[in-house]
């Protein structure tokens, strides 16, 4: 077992119909003012969703990623009351993604920038608890963004990057490893694609999936797997050189079984990252309840008075916008 999730348990039932468009309003981009104000008056959680626009194969959507992570956002959100943030659609690669038709990926520096801008404009609006979550890695990206919003703008925040593979864990593993797989989890493989048929059936089409064998130049023990669950010596996404580009190694844009997926596989995960996003937002509530942060001087040495204006922000009498301080560029 990686490590152990002693999280309150609660009941789950999906797959769900999607809710980015529904009048649910469980999205930032489906809210009016008035509902923000009054939302951020309950509850001033918000997710954000990173996924990435890329090449799953024949049995899975491009947008694969980021539906895995709406979907269990919408589910945390009904149970917790969280706002989620609009999607974002486009994801940083690692190199050997790079000239794989389908995928569309952006250069670091643009997703850290952009990451950065929405940041941001969430926190200037009153959503200072950001939970970001992501399938897609980025592991090497999310947290730049994160780190240098924290440097430049040195004002109370709650930020937290939550790499969804760390938290599923050995239930992603395979049956080596005490997880529900034949093979590692790697990419729109029996893992991923079992993911998209427990979530988002309706955009699979499992009767046209394939199968494939990838290998590494070096043997399997040096660079850890998709996700970097394993704990080997080397993260994936810290090598250039073992994998081939995928355009020439995996045309077919699937690197597994994905022949073997079953939507049953993928239950213990899907609920075990559930639970965690329910015991983190209500762990933040409870460490800082609504409309309240860490104290300023746990986390800034900015004058007082000019965090205090920041604080009560650009509507307030006395308060100013966070852009008085910096440009997010
Ligand atoms: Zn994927």
């Amino acid at each position: 077992m990686a490590f152990e999730l002693d999280v309150p348990k609660n009941d789950w039932s999906f797959p769900n119909k999607g809710a980015i468009e529904s009048e649910e309003k469980l999205y930032y981009h489906a809210m009016t003012k008035k509902d923000v104000e009054a939302k951020l008056k309950k509850n001033d959680v918000i997710i954000i969703p990173v996924g990435s626009t890329e090449n799953h194969g024949n049995a899975g959507p491009i947008g694969e990623d980021t539906f895995i992570c709406t979907r269990m956002a919408e589910m945390v959100a009904r149970k917790t009351g969280a706002t989620i943030a609009s999607p974002i659609w486009y994801g940083s690669h690692p190199f050997h993604h790079i000239g794989q038709p389908l995928t569309v990926p952006l250069p670091d520096q643009v997703f850290i920038d952009y990451l950065r801008a929405i940041m941001t404009g969430l926190w200037n609006t009153g959503f200072r608890k950001q939970i970001f979550i992501s399938m897609h890695g980025q592991e090497y990206s999310l947290p730049v963004a994160i780190q240098e919003w924290g440097k430049k703008y040195q004002v109370p925040a709650m930020f937290y990057f939550v790499d969804l593979p760390r938290v599923m864990a050995e239930t992603l593993m395979d049956k080596k490893h005490g997880g529900p797989y034949d093979r590692p989890f790697q990419h729109a493989c029996e893992a991923e694609q079992s993911l998209s048929l427990a979530l988002f059936p309706e955009f699979c089409d499992q009767a046209s999936a394939e199968n494939t064998d990838v290998k590494g130049i070096l043997p399997p023990f040096h660079i850890d797997r998709g996700g970097d669950i394993y704990g080997y010596p080397i993260p994936g996404h810290c090598v250039i050189g073992n994998a081939g580009i995928e355009c020439h190694t995996a045309p077919e844009g699937v690197l597994g079984h994905a022949k073997d997926a079953d939507p049953a596989k993928a239950k213990a995960s899907v609920e075990r990252v559930c639970d965690y996003l329910v015991k983190l937002h209500n762990d933040i509530l409870a460490a800082c309840p609504v409309g309240t942060l860490p104290p300023a001087e746990f986390m800034s040495q900015r004058p007082k008075e000019e965090v205090e204006a920041l604080l009560k922000g650009p509507m307030q009498k006395g308060g100013r916008h966070i852009y008085t301080v910096a440009w997010p560029t």
